[in-house]
């Protein structure tokens, strides 16, 4: 019942290519003569599908982004008649107005089947029970795993968020051996279970963490691991791809993006100029085969780099590295880039330091101030004043170094930041531009 195609997982990279290159030039035929909004803007840009020649050429076609898929609101980038609409999503709205995507029976097939595939190299099958607790709905998240479990054979407890007692209760009771979630869910799950007298690593047999839809850094990995005895794979989508579409494979070591599903380009976001192999930058991914809302070099937003090397599990697909961040998350305090995710990965490092923690920018004159407010782990937290202000000073010294701007830290005591069932937000940001 697991969904491996090694003819197509496997195949040499020039052969994927051709492949790819065979499907570029479909997608653009097809959007040309039966899009509207794809046939103006290829017009406005000055391309035809016949200046497509080779996979290079595909810079010679617009950019697109989130706001094309506002401005046309709800549906006027869509390429299919209604009638061919088999379901409709929306995006979480992390960064504006939630936009919605469409898709026909080919598109949940092959959404499906993507996801099916990377779960299948994670290892799961239909041995395995995967409580999904993503969101069911609107939200890409919960159905996508649902979909995608049911395909692999394995059994699906559809738990949805929230309700975290009975979610543990049931991982219990069904003997649950992978999770869908945010690692934000998973460690509040873990901290719940604590309070129930669970140990999540001795009392169950939860063992695969299908994390994702936010960032999340190694050191948070490892704390997932060391603490729940919970492996963590990263997993990858957004709503305009379809929904979670791809993992990383039991190497853990990137995630293998379906190079027959999409196509994949890193750019500088100054310029938009490819960068140079394996440097980071902002991820553009075209969908292949999408038939209700086709993407085309859609600047989803996010940061990563590809990783060159061969991966080990023989899979020839492009692997992308751990999102470093969204281009929009990323924060400018006083004219220096910083990023939530390298701010949780120095915080990870920190032995006192508990999973959360908050950013909180402001703008005193004119001068931008860091706030960091952070959770100190519960053994670490005393009431010895002495001890707390070198653990203060430790973690400020650490983030000094790591982001090239000073912070101010406040230590917090033990479960008083909010935590978050859906995606968490780690930064506030009070300054007025
Ligand atoms: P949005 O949040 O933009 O409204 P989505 O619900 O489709 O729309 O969420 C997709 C976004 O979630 C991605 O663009 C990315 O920023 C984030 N995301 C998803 N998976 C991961 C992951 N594994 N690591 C980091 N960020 C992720
Ligand atoms: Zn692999």
């Amino acid at each position: 019942m697991v969904v491996w195609e090694p003819r197509i997982e496997n195949m040499p990279p020039e052969e994927l290519e051709a492949l790819q290159y065979r499907s570029m030039k479909t997608l653009v035929y097809r959007l040309y003569s039966f899009s509207e909004f794809y046939h103006a803007r290829m017009r406005a840009a000055n391309v035809h599908p016949d200046d497509i020649r080779s996979l290079k050429d595909v810079t010679k076609l617009p950019f697109m982004s989130k706001k094309d898929l506002r401005d046309g609101y709800p549906d006027k980038t869509f390429a299919v008649p209604r009638k061919e609409v088999v379901r409709y999503h929306a995006s979480s709205g992390t960064t504006g107005k939630p936009t919605i995507v469409g898709y026909t029976k080919n598109d949940i097939e092959n959404w499906t089947n993507s996801l099916a595939r990377s779960l299948t190299s994670i290892g799961l099958g239909p041995n395995d029970v995967i409580q999904i607790s993503n969101t069911y709905g609107l939200f890409t998240g919960g159905i996508g795993f649902h979909y995608a479990a049911e395909r692999i054979g394995a059994a699906v407890v559809p738990a949805s968020t929230g309700n975290t007692e009975r979610q543990i209760e049931l991982i219990q009771d069904l003997g649950v051996t992978a999770m869908a979630a945010t690692p934000s869910y998973m460690l509040h799950l873990g901290e719940v279970a604590e309070r129930m007298g669970i140990s999540i690593k001795n009392d169950t047999k939860l063992r695969v963490g299908l994390l994702g839809a936010e960032p999340w850094s190694i050191k948070m990995r490892d704390r997932i691991e060391d603490w729940l005895g919970v492996k963590g794979y990263n997993c990858y989508g957004t709503s305009e791809l379809s929904g979670p579409m791809f993992s990383e494979c039991s190497e853990r070591d990137g995630i293998h993006i379906w190079g027959d599903m999409a196509y994949v380009e890193i750019i500088d976001p100054e310029t938009g100029e490819h960068v140079a192999p394996g440097e980071k930058g902002e991820m553009v991914l075209t969908m292949l085969q999408k038939e209700a809302l086709p993407i085309v070099r859609f600047r989803i937003g996010d940061i990563t780099s590809i990783d060159p090397e061969p991966c080990p599990c023989g899979r020839t697909h492009p692997r992308i590295r751990r999102i470093f961040g969204r281009v929009d998350d990323m924060l400018i305090v006083r004219g220096i880039n910083v990023f939530p995710s390298q701010v949780q990965h120095t915080l990870m490092s920190i032995p006192e330091v508990g999973e959360h923690f908050q950013i909180i920018v402001e703008r005193k004159g004119t001068l931008d101030t860091m706030l960091v407010k952070v959770e100190i782990k519960k053994e670490a937290f005393t009431d010895n004043i002495v001890k707390l202000m070198e653990i203060r000073e430790r973690i400020a010294h650490r983030l000094k170094n790591s982001l090239n701007v000073g912070a101010t830290v406040e230590l917090v005591e033990p479960g008083t930041l909010p935590r978050y069932e859906g995606k968490s937000r780690f930064v506030v940001d009070k300054r007025e531009f």
